[in-house]
């Protein structure tokens, strides 16, 4: 068993869609999969073959090229047990709690409602990888289409206690508004000016900021740091219990 390698691959306008690969067993699987021909790409340019697909919840931009792969090779496909009923011909279906074993290195499963109410997280903790999906983005979180604040901050909160060299492979490049919207009310954090000046620079020459490090997020992601008086502050909303700070963040970035 190798170090997994991990493939970022661009689909559709934004979206990351990442190979895994394990040189000695030739394991590759696909996580969020939300077109086919980015994806078939990749595969060949590296004589790779397809062995498992892996979704993080149910929207179309990553799970729409399950059906034509999963058709193709013959894989099974993994994905969150609470949208069962809104993704297609699961084969293993995960919960809170659970570890997925991809031929020898380990998932552990966090279900991280918020976003959508069945979305989870995948932690490869030997890899010291993270695929966050649409929860935790570089420096924001994903829209909370179905979850509650109190549900979204609950998810983060426990993608805050993994390590801080973990990388985090998230579903969008969505960096630059995020960081935006992140000095609008964290300007004065010189660990975010500093970070502004590197995504600036990855961003002019339209290279991804993925992935990030949860360190980096804990110091600078405005969403992680509900807790924080500052952030607090920043938002009007001092001394407040940090799911109301995090209400706030959240609906002023929808409104950013
Ligand atoms: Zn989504
Ligand atoms: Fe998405």
């Amino acid at each position: 068993m190798a170090a997994l390698e991990i493939v970022l691959v661009p689909a559709l306008s934004d979206n990351y869609v990442y190979l895994l690969h394990d040189a000695d067993t030739g394991t590759t699987a696909v996580v969020d999969p939300g077109e086919v021909a980015p994806v078939e790409a990749a595969l060949s340019e590296r004589g790779w073959t397809l062995t498992h697909i892996l979704n993080t919840h149910h929207h179309a931009d990553h799970i729409d090229g399950n059906e034509v792969l999963k058709e193709k090779y013959g894989v099974p496909l993994i994905g969150p047990k609470a949208e069962a009923n809104r993704i297609p011909d699961m084969d293993v279906m995960l919960s809170e709690g659970d570890t997925y074993d991809l031929n020898g290195h380990t998932a552990q499963v966090f279900e991280t409602p918020g976003h959508t109410t069945g979305h989870i997280c995948l932690y490869f903790a030997d890899d010291k990888a993270l695929f966050a999906g649409d929860t935790l983005f570089a420096l924001g979180c994903g829209r909370m289409f179905e979850g509650t604040p109190s549900q979204f901050w609950t998810s983060l909160s426990k993608l805050k206690g993994l390590p801080a060299d973990t990388r985090i492979y998230c579903g969008h490049e969505y960096t630059m508004s995020n960081l935006k919207f992140a000095l609008s009310i964290d300007g004065d954090n010189a660990k975010l000016q500093a970070r502004a000046r590197i995504i600036e620079g990855l961003r002019a020459e339209n290279l991804p900021t993925v992935p990030s490090l949860m360190g980096e997020e804990l110091e600078t992601n405005p969403f992680l740091r509900c807790d924080d008086p500052s952030i607090a502050a920043a938002v009007g909303k001092s001394g407040a219990d940090p799911v109301e700070v995090f209400a706030a963040v959240r609906s002023g970035k929808d409104n950013f």
